[in-house]
């Protein structure tokens, strides 16, 4: 995604309706084989930056490259194939699983968008993708109602792999699940991810949860990402005054840990999306305020270990949570 802009129409404002530029400006590469996690409180635009990257929400500007293809410059088939490399899971099964239609055929529906199979070979691959994901061929004969939540998150998983795709999008996909399943689902991921030579988008509001498959994360607020990092970096130092209130928030097994945390915290609600604040959006909840970021937007800057951050504080800063110090 290069300087992806999406704004929505909100009526009731003014006689014209409002607007929200609810994407403002990202800038985002998942690389081959990566596992990059966007995270954000809902309302930061982190869902309409993967509708965005899947064609299902109108970018007013910026670019979208598949593999190199600026995806404004196809139509049709070629387009669609295209946007198939880009697959999509969301929270809730149901909505892309019909629930009058058996397992077997859900899977095989989207498997035929993508190779040209019948009969015995059909039903063949449907197993396999059945397989993939650790379910058994005789689930194809069964509806969604007869599995758990787990089990219709991998058969959503089966239907995004139907596709053969290189990047799998997971909105939320694993939120609403016990925590058990949760690490199941990582875990599959992880193996389909060497298997598959797969790269994953992981939409986030939890962090712990996906801690062990992300290689970067990024974080938004308000439409706009401020801090893009390693994953170790990130968990360990993060440099952005919101990303330091959203990792000291996740409790840690560990009392000594917890205690020697420099606990960043924020006040407020988020602002209303369709009347931002001045400057550095974050301003009105930052416990770093100046005056500068009132009346100035931070420009997005490179930190020695390869990350960006969109502040005006000087980097490194003292968010650097101590457990990094501790560990080191
Ligand atoms: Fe806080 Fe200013 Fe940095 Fe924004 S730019 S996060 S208000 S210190
Ligand atoms: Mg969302």
């Amino acid at each position: 995604m290069e300087d992806v802009h999406v704004s929505f129409r909100v009526p009731g404002r003014g006689w014209r309706g409002g607007r929200v530029q609810a994407v403002d400006g990202v800038s985002l590469t998942v690389q081959r084989g990566e596992a990059l996690a966007l995270v954000g409180e809902s309302g930061s635009g982190k869902s309409t930056c993967a509708r965005a990257l899947t064609g299902l929400v109108h970018t007013s500007r910026g670019t979208i490259r598949v593999d190199g293809t600026d995806l404004s410059r196809l139509r049709g088939r070629a387009l669609r194939d295209q946007r198939g490399k880009v697959q999509m899971v969301f929270q809730d099964p149901y909505s892309s699983l019909d629930p009058s239609m058996v397992v077997g055929e859900s899977i095989a529906e989207v498997a035929t968008l993508t190779d040209r199979l019948r009969g015995n070979a059909l039903r063949d691959r449907v197993a396999e993708l059945l397989g993939m994901v650790g379910l058994r061929a005789e689930h194809a004969t069964r509806y969604p109602h007869e599995f758990s939540g787990g089990q219709r998150q991998r058969i959503a998983i089966a239907r995004a792999l139907a596709r053969r795709p290189e990047l799998v999008v997971m909105d939320e996909a694993i939120s609403a699940l016990d925590v058990s399943s949760q690490a199941q689902i990582i875990e599959l991921l992880v193996r389909l991810r060497t298997e598959l030579g797969l790269s994953y988008l992981f939409i986030s509001h939890d962090l712990s949860a996906m801690r062990a498959l992300v290689d970067r994360v990024a974080v938004l607020y308000l439409g706009r990402l401020v801090e893009i990092r390693s994953a170790d970096e990130f968990y360990g130092s993060p440099v952005h005054p919101y990303s330091a209130s959203l990792i000291t928030a996740v409790p840690t097994p560990d009392p000594v840990v917890q205690r020697e945390r420099e606990r960043v915290v924020i006040t407020g609600e988020m602002p209303d999306p369709a009347n931002p604040p001045s400057g550095c959006t974050f301003h009105t909840r930052c416990p770093y305020r100046m005056d500068v970021c009132v009346q100035q937007r931070p420009a997005t800057r490179e930190l020695r270990d390869g990350g960006t951050v969109a502040c005006h504080l000087p980097a490194p800063v003292s968010v650097t949570l101590a457990v990094s110090a501790s560990r080191a």
